[in-house]
């Protein structure tokens, strides 16, 4: 067993308060001990005093007290609103709390691009607010949302009702400002897509203070949807409720909610809020549906035809928009309702009905209440169990429950937090779900962020963890191509190679190196319609998995140029194409990895359910990483049905600026738009005869595409471009997939990422640039996809130089996708420092600390 150091607490004494006043205002410190006390709890039954709370107004003023508190070795802890219900705010090792409210502005807002920076302690309301008066929307929706910061929602990864069908905090977070343990102050990501750097900005949503002072936030929007019908639906029981909540999803549909009640918190609510919830049924369904208001009655009918046959009965629909406030009123407050303790986990979903029964088993044999109010949709479960918290004995027997319910959601394949964050309640339950190795993993992130554990010790991780052991070396060692038939045989042939220092390059080749082909870990392991996910080796090719999908109408929502891509290839690689404005990208539909890391470790990165926030976000850390952490040997991916319709439009284009303008004009229009993309050089002979074609492409429900491109049509015709043709196919994800695939071999690709805002200028400035090649400007993403014709390899060398300069200008970058072999040595491909280089080495030594794998191959 090992235990992890929290230092030894150093109490604020008079002379240490004088110096902290050195470095900021009066005004902004506290250290009288009465007002400490406001700061010794947040929303969990957790206590701790704090040495001093400190009001930075600055991220210079962050990083002056987090320098100073690293040189006098006293904990740090941020915190946001206090609303956690883990401890993640509480002092309890004492400390310096920095209290973010005075960093509350919002720093730019770009209606056109759909984004925001903000600091971190705007509150999630204000923010949706600010961003409402721009037919914009920010869609994770805590019910704390009116006062839980975006620092706090960022720090716990926060979800809400909305986050079925809209995704949680990590979704919408591209950047972070943050500032490291010792005070320097660090950029993660930015307002660019998919920068060449590890993601640690995935890691550090949802690090609960643990890593880093999180000091701006740069997050995406979307478009406020044009309609919304909001329904009830009453059940006998919650299992007949959670059946029908699996029978709608199986349907394909995609409700913007799908939130569960029982009866208790029907209750609750109804004298709290007086929504007229059918208050004597068992259970009861908050579904919501948006769209075009064309889309809403055939969705709602749709729905209400499978829950009545699922046994629903008093379904209502909301009818004025005042019901529906009222609705949400009274769900949103049943959290701060009644005094209780909540065991928030995750489970998937088809095991809903199974959990809460259990639980309500374990509730009863311990003599406590329980109710149920939750995110049914993502299978996000809060057994809210009442509980005096004045009366010892009742808190120390709903503790018990609470441990018994997160054994049984452990047992269920869950994860033992969805939303609220590990902290310091559910620490112990860390061993519960991860492995020895999977801990220590974990605790690697701490050590490269936080080496000395000043940053909200004690926070998320056991006191003491059981030691890790790495696979046994191979017997033999591996030969120069090695194809390790299962993840062990995998980390025993790394361990070995570590030990001889050899290089390993994963499913390629390199002179001296070894090929890790992972040939052999391919295959479908697991099918869960119900629970919308797939877990497939990672040899699989991307087409295997989507003919093996599509007989089921489903589909990973990914693309590839190459048929026979495997999809560990395709993770690694961060490979996206323009569908990601609807669908998200790989990072999204990752749910979790098995990796073999080289010293001989297996880490099952995450688990098989939508929402887990316990620990970091591990499986983030392989996208993009191109081979250079460790081996995928298999990968667990979100499921989505296959579109009911997909139209595009197509508009000729004889003037790229011209292009660029009308492009800008359909942007703001996109609510179910999977593609907008001007493409230059195509050679597909449906297109139309222009020297470029602007691509609309809408895909959903029947109604939705129509109205999308209704809209649309006018629009253009309203700006005056030439009539544009509907058709099937191509998409705009097809030309996107065309440009790569038929490029010449040896052509230069290029990827360039900037916020999508400075895209316009960008092309227009260096139209001539861009010459002779071929390129694809994907609107809403930022992203230009470009390949270039030219075979003097100091002649690319010169124009890339140009277009990286100008594009890390302005916070983006350019790389290299694919070029001449012999190149190399020339073109740089990567013309990349991430602002996060030195934690992305120090990461790499720890899980390769020979260096063996993908050495030379990417930025790290
Ligand atoms: C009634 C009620 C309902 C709730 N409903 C939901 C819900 O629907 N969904 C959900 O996800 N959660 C919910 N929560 C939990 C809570 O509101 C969220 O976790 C929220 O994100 C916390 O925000 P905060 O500003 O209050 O953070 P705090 O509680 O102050 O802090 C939470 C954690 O974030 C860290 N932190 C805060 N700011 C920063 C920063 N700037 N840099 C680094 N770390 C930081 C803290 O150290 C701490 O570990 C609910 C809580 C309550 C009381």
């Amino acid at each position: 067993m090992g235990i992890y150091p929290i230092q030894e607490v150093i109490p604020l004494n008079t002379h240490m308060a004088e110096s902290l006043r050195q470095i900021l205002d009066q005004r902004q410190i506290v250290t009288n001990t009465t007002e400490l006390i406001t700061y010794e709890m947040d929303s969990s039954l957790e206590r701790g005093t704090p040495d001093a709370v400190v009001f930075p107004r600055s991220t210079e003023e962050v990083s002056r007290v987090v320098r100073w508190a690293s040189e006098n070795h006293i904990p740090v802890i941020a915190r946001g609103a206090g609303t956690g219900r883990s401890g993640g705010a509480v002092p309890e090792h004492g400390g310096i709390i920095i209290e973010f409210s005075q960093m509350d502005r919002l720093i730019d807002l770009d209606a056109a691009g759909r984004s925001v920076v903000v600091e971190p302690g705007m509150v999630n309301l204000t923010l949706d607010t600010l961003v409402k008066v721009e037919g914009l929307y920010y869609p994770p929706d805590p019910s704390s949302g009116r006062v839980a910061t975006m620092g706090g929602n960022v720090a716990e990864n926060a979800g809400g009702p909305h986050c079925f069908k809209y995704g949680v905090t990590t979704k919408y977070i591209t950047g972070l400002e943050i500032v490291l343990a010792d005070g320097q102050i660090a950029r993660l990501g930015g307002r660019a897509l998919d920068y060449p750097e590890y993601d640690l900005v995935g890691v550090v949503t949802g690090n609960e203070g643990t890593l880093c002072a999180i000091t701006r936030i740069d997050a995406r929007l979307v478009h406020i949807p044009p309609s919304i019908k909001t329904m009830t639906a009453a059940f006998d029981s919650i299992a007949q409720a959670g059946q029908a909540v699996s029978a709608v999803i199986a349907t394909g549909l995609i409700p913007a909610t799908l939130e569960m009640m029982d009866q208790k918190i029907m209750r609750f609510i109804e004298d709290f809020a007086h929504p007229g919830l059918p208050v004597e049924a068992g259970a009861m369904l908050i579904v919501e549906v948006d769209g075009y208001p064309a889309s809403l009655d055939p969705q709602i009918s749709e729905i209400v035809d499978i829950l009545r046959r699922n046994g629903a009965h008093d379904l209502r629909i909301a009818q004025t928009e005042q019901e529906r406030e009222t609705l949400w009123f009274g769900r949103k407050s049943a959290g701060g309702a009644y005094p209780h303790y909540t065991a928030d986990s995750t489970v998937p979903r088809s095991r809903i009905a199974e959990t809460l029964d259990a639980a309500n088993r374990i509730c009863e044999k311990h003599g406590v209440r329980v109710g149920h109010v939750f995110h049914a949709g993502d299978g996000n479960l809060h057994p809210s169990i009442m509980m005096d918290e004045h009366d010892p004995h009742q808190v120390a027997a709903v503790l018990r429950a609470a441990r018994e319910i997160t054994e049984e959601i452990v047992r269920q394949g869950g994860a033992i937090s969805g939303e609220h964050g590990v902290g310091i309640e559910k620490r112990e339950f860390m061993a519960l779900m991860y492995t020895p190795a999977e801990l220590a993993a974990l605790w690697d992130i701490k050590q490269v962020f936080d080496p000395n554990n000043l940053m909200n010790p004690g926070k998320i991780f056991p006191a003491e963890m059981p030691r890790a052991n790495p696979a046994p070396p191979a017997r033999n060692a591996p030969s120069d191509v090695f194809t390790p038939g299962s993840v062990e045989e995998a980390a025993s042939g790394l361990r070995t190679l570590s030990e001889l220092k050899r290089r390993v390059i994963i499913n390629g080749r390199c002179d001296g190196a070894v090929t890790l082909s992972t040939q052999a870990l391919s295959g479908i392991r697991t099918y869960a319609p119900d629970d919308l996910y797939i877990t497939v080796g990672a040899g699989t090719t991307l087409d295997g998995i989507q003919a093996f999908l599509a007989k089921d109408k489903r589909q990973v929502p990914l693309v590839s140029p190459w048929g026979a891509a495997t999809i560990g290839g395709l993770v690694a690689a961060n490979v996206n194409s323009p569908q990601r404005m609807l669908y998200g990208s790989v990072r999204d539909q990752l749910l979790c990895a098995t990796v073999a890391l080289a010293d001989g470790r297996v880490i099952r990165a995450g688990r098989p359910v939508i929402k887990n926030v316990a620990g970091y976000d591990l499986p983030k850390l392989f996208v993009g990483s191109f081979g250079t952490l460790g081996l995928l040997a298999d990968v667990t991916l979100k499921l989505m049905p296959l579109p009911r319709a997909k139209r595009t439009l197509l508009i000729p284009v004889d003037d790229l600026n011209r292009g660029l303008a009308w492009a800008g004009r359909l942007l703001p229009l996109a609510v179910v738009a999977s593609a907008i993309v001007l493409r230059k050089g195509s050679s597909l002979p449906s297109l139309p005869a222009s020297p470029y074609v602007l691509a609309y492409t809408a895909e959903g429900i029947p109604e939705d595409v129509e109205s999308e491109l209704a809209q649309v049509c006018a629009e253009i015709e309203k700006i005056g471009a030439a009539q544009p043709t509907e058709v099937a196919t191509p998409s705009g994800t097809d030309l996107w997939l065309e440009l790569i695939a038929n490029s010449r071999p040896n052509a230069l690709q290029a990827r360039v990422g900037i916020a999508p805002k400075d895209l316009s200028a960008f092309v227009r400035e260096r139209a001539a640039r861009f010459g002779t090649g071929s390129f694809l400007l994907d609107v809403a993403s930022g992203l230009i996809t470009v390949v270039v014709e030219i075979d003097d390899p100091n002649r690319v060398k010169q124009w890339l130089e140009e277009l990286r300069r100008a594009s890390l200008g302005i916070g983006g970058y350019a790389v290299v996708t694919a070029m001449a072999e012999e190149w190399s040595g020339i073109v740089d491909r990567w013309g990349y420092h991430p602002g996060s280089l030195n934690l992305m080495r120090a990461l790499k030594a720890r899980w390769d600390p020979a260096g063996i794998l993908g050495a030379g191959t990417f930025v790290v």
